[in-house]
């Protein structure tokens, strides 16, 4: 299995801190507001993961944090905090409590998210808010070992205490005059905010009332769940310059332990209209988004499988529209193949070239694209109809699009009563009323009711 490890930029074998055993962590949301399919795709990312490592026998564990608290709107230390920012949005008074709740509400529809694209639940999903704890246990660790010092607004790493800070790369180090302009009383620009003060909210430490920072909260329960030491560590690639080389410095110094994590992955950008999809650049598109225009989140999922993981990602409705009749396709194909072989048995496939083939690459960095190219030439292939159902079972243990659960009543409709849709639409494409009433009556023939919900077709049984 190799992946490619951003710590040392190129593609490694993976090599397991435990035998047959892998533990990883995934930048979660933070619950602000919901989560977008640009976020989505970095959590597909974390279930990709997930499902190759299972697919070849590893016992894994998985964890995913929720921030619910700390997260400022710049990656540095200045700004609002981004769920306090979200209070004033939704008019809500600036309390510890709202903001709470208003985290639940977001964690929970972003937890529906993940259930929707068939994303596995990861085995612990913590916030932040319940482990202020252990956070003041590393940054009192820190402190205690000389890495800290206290300005006005909070405590804060000295990176000119360790060595090796920013192993990651992409780090700014003195020269960006704004943050220096901005925050007066840092030591050096890279330097970040392990405690912020805040006198009217928060929790109480050594330090005095306040928030954790942002980076901590990922050292603290990475640490917690996963120990001093774990194999895996994902996030999209914006937050590896800052956040996760800052995960690196506070956790490793803290408990002597290097590396912190042992292969980091970064997820590239969906972008849309050619920038990075977010909030703030207006294209907030949500999967409740792509529901409202007859899109199933299925086929974002199977959208995300055709791009590797590393690459950019342009996001279009018409990529979408492609994307969920290819997947219509593929389930087509899958029922023709179950309805005609209502006996299969399914075999072992285990070593069949096919199945080497698709091992071959999702074993390479994760190349899930060449994987489903695989899955594309066996279905055309004159295999039998047994091995390929069993092949398309077996290689959706990645892909997740649910291949094996497709129930009967999605292929109860005839080929007839298809064909009949497929010149109704034709008919009415060309406005030909007559023919469209004629094709309505001859589907009824068959059993079934045609509703028209604006340019697409229903059917009902009758
Ligand atoms: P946040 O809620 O901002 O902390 O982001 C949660 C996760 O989504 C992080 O791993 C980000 O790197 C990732 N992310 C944010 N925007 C995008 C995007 N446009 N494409 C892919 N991943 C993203
Ligand atoms: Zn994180």
């Amino acid at each position: 299995m190799k992946l490619y490890n951003s710590l040392t930029n190129q593609k490694e074998t993976f090599t397991p801190l435990s035998a047959g055993k892998v533990s990883m962590y995934h930048c979660g949301p933070t619950v602000y507001d919901y989560v977008h399919i640009g976020n989505l795709r970095s959590f597909l990312l974390a279930d990709f993961v997930r499902r190759v490592f299972e697919y070849q026998g590893y016992a894994v564990t998985q964890v995913m944090n929720i921030t619910d608290i700390g997260h400022l709107v710049s990656d540095g230390d200045d700004g609002d905090d981004k769920m306090t920012k979200a209070l004033k949005r939704e008019g809500k008074d600036i309390t510890l409590e709202n903001m709470l709740a208003l985290a639940d509400f977001y964690a929970n529809a972003f937890k529906n998210n993940l259930q929707e694209l068939n994303i596995e639940t990861p085995h612990f999903i913590p916030k932040a808010s319940e482990h202020i704890d252990e956070d003041i246990k590393i940054i009192k660790q820190l402190e205690t070992k000389g890495y800290t010092y206290i300005t006005s607004d909070g405590v804060y790493f000295d990176t000119a205490k360790m060595a090796d800070y920013g192993k990651l790369g992409g780090i700014n180090n003195g020269n960006n005059e704004n943050r220096i302009a901005e925050n007066t009383e840092k030591k050096q620009s890279a330097d970040f905010a392990l405690w912020k003060f805040d006198n009217n909210q928060g929790w109480d430490s050594p330090w005095g009332q306040g928030f954790p920072g942002w980076h901590i909260e990922c050292s603290g329960m990475g640490i917690k769940y996963l120990g001093e030491q774990f194999d895996i560590h994902t996030g999209g690639i914006d937050l590896k310059s800052i956040h996760h080389n800052n995960e690196i410095a506070q956790s490793e110094s803290a408990t002597g332990c290097s590396p912190f994590v042992s292969y980091w992955l970064h997820g590239e950008m969906l972008n849309f209209r050619g920038e990075k999809l977010s909030k703030s650049t207006g294209g907030n598109i949500t999967l409740a988004v792509l529901k409202d225009q007859d899109f199933s989140p299925l086929d974002y999922r199977y959208l995300t499988l055709q791009t590797h993981y590393r690459s950019p990602m342009e996001f279009s409705f018409e990529i979408l529209e492609q994307a969920k009749n290819a997947l219509a396709r593929i389930k087509k194909d899958i029922l023709r193949l179950k309805k005609e072989n209502p006996d299969t048995k399914i075999i072992d496939i285990k070593n069949h070239s096919y199945q080497k083939e698709f091992l071959e690459k999702i074993q390479d960095d994760i190349n899930i694209p060449q994987a489903l190219a695989v899955f594309h030439e066996m279905m055309k292939s004159d295999i039998s109809d047994n091995e390929k159902l069993s092949l398309a079972y077996d290689f959706d243990h990645i892909f997740g699009l649910g291949l094996e659960q497709l129930h009967e009543e999605t292929f109860a409709v005839p080929d007839r009563v298809h064909e009949l849709l497929d010149e109704r639409a034709n008919a009415r494409k060309n406005k030909n009323w007559e023919l469209s009433d004629t094709l309505r009556d001859a589907i009824v023939q068959e059993g079934y009711r045609v509703i028209d919900s604006g340019d697409k077709q229903e059917i009902q049984k009758l």
